[in-house]
């Protein structure tokens, strides 16, 4: 686990209920959610998406379940899925049992919309008896009419006291294996629900901003969110809702997670510098590169790019590995420590390559195999590039010149 975590808000204790074999709750890792886009009855192409959620870092996956058809379609995907499914229930509470007959490991209710107390103890009463979870998944465009009225709107509130009601209807058939998410579109309400939900219950809170738009802005909002919730301690899993593929979901749930240290890292982390002035070469142009010859290796390290020779290994120097650009020449660097001098039209390969090995024989081994004149060679270029200045990899002068040809 990454040191980071430790500088976070101690985690709010919370009880432990297994959705499938992964356990929310408690001091269970923060597991990351996502939701199919397929029509459920398509059985064959749900499952694509669910295995390819899988492979981006999904833990547990949810599927609509609005139709007969739906149900039937999740018998065979909760035995085909490599990963947890819970089924999303709205207005029709039969499908619920539906889904709890399919044999799904889960279901998210709507209070705002399935409102009769004797289906949703029903319900409830059929979790019970097959140890099936449930999320109360209040939802502050979907708040129940009467408590819209009651709080004046879709406060803080109202969003805590239906899911209070919801889960008083479970109580009453002595049913408690609950989450609970109190979601908004709105990241001001979304936070100050959660922080009023851990308040108020100790069951295990999913986390979401809900109907965040497409990215980057609903990355931001839901990261906004998200984020700030888990660094005061407060959730237990998380979706970010975005208008896209819902692989980016599940791969910002992944990376969010990692980036607080909450999470183990299991794939790439490539950081690069902004770029200025000093900059040896064309950082964005480099870091995709990098990022293109890296993304599908599956490497659990952290890689640099950095623009120039002079601060590049130096800033890097907690990456796993990294470049640096100086001279037409490319600086590989192991923790800091310079390991080879590359040309420049090859520093992307050699970095592929070194990381490659780091990854399979380790740091010790390839800093003990390091070109032992590189070293000597970095810092004479380090020294000219001090000297000298900076180059002006950018372009800068050439297009402030063609500014001036044209406009003066
Ligand atoms: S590493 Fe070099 S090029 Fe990149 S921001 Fe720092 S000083 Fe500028």
């Amino acid at each position: 686990m990454d040191l980071s975590s430790n500088f976070l808000s101690p985690r709010r204790e919370t009880r432990q209920i297994h959705v499938g074999n992964v356990a929310v709750g408690g001091n269970s890792p923060i597991s990351v959610q996502s939701m199919t886009t397929t029509k459920t009855a398509d059985v064959e192409g749900t499952l694509a998406q669910i295995y390819a959620l899988a492979a981006s870092g999904a833990d547990i996956v949810r599927c609509t379940c609005n139709e007969e058809a739906a149900a039937e379609g999740l018998v065979q995907i909760v035995s085909r899925s490599p990963v947890p499914i819970v089924a999303d229930i709205h207005f029709h509470h039969e499908m619920a049992l539906a889904a709890l007959d399919a044999g799904v490991h889960g279901l998210r209710l709507n209070p705002g919309n399935l409102r009769k107390p004797d289906e949703i103890r029903q319900i409830a009463a059929e979790a019970r008896d097959r140890n099936v979870p449930i999320r109360i998944g209040v939802n502050a465009g979907s708040l129940h009419p009467d408590l819209y009225k009651r709080f004046g709107g879709a406060t803080p509130e109202a969003l805590v006291e239906s899911a209070r009601i919801e889960l008083a209807y479970f109580e009453e058939v002595d049913f408690s294996d609950v989450k609970i998410s109190v979601k908004a579109s709105s990241v001001p309400l979304m936070i100050a629900a959660y922080r009023l939900a851990s308040e108020t219950f100790d069951h295990p809170l999913h986390l979401g901003v809900t109907e965040a738009g497409p990215p980057p802005g609903g990355l931001l909002k839901g990261t906004a969110g998200i984020a700030t919730l888990l660094a005061e301690g407060i959730g237990d899993t998380i979706r970010y809702s975005l208008t896209a593929d819902p692989v980016e979901e599940a791969k910002a749930g992944r990376q969010l997670l990692e980036a607080l240290g909450l999470r183990e890292r299991k794939g790439l982390d490539l950081i690069a510098c902004p770029s200025c002035g000093r900059a040896q070469v064309d950082v964005i142009a480099v870091a995709n590169a990098a990022q293109a010859a890296l993304d599908n290796r599956n490497l659990p390290i952290q890689v640099a790019v950095m623009g120039c020779v002079v601060n590049g290994p130096g800033e890097a120097r907690e990456a796993d590995i990294g470049i640096a650009a100086g001279k037409a020449k490319g600086h590989l660097f192991i923790k800091g420590k310079i390991v080879r001098v590359v040309p420049e039209v090859g520093m992307v390969d050699a970095l592929v390559e070194e990381a490659e090995k780091l990854v399979a024989e380790g740091v010790e081994a390839r800093l003990a195999a390091a070109d032992s004149t590189a070293e000597a060679e970095a810092e004479a270029d380090r020294r000219a590039l001090l000297q000298e200045g900076g180059s002006d990899p950018n372009s800068s002068i050439a297009k402030i010149e063609a500014i001036r040809a044209k406009y003066t």
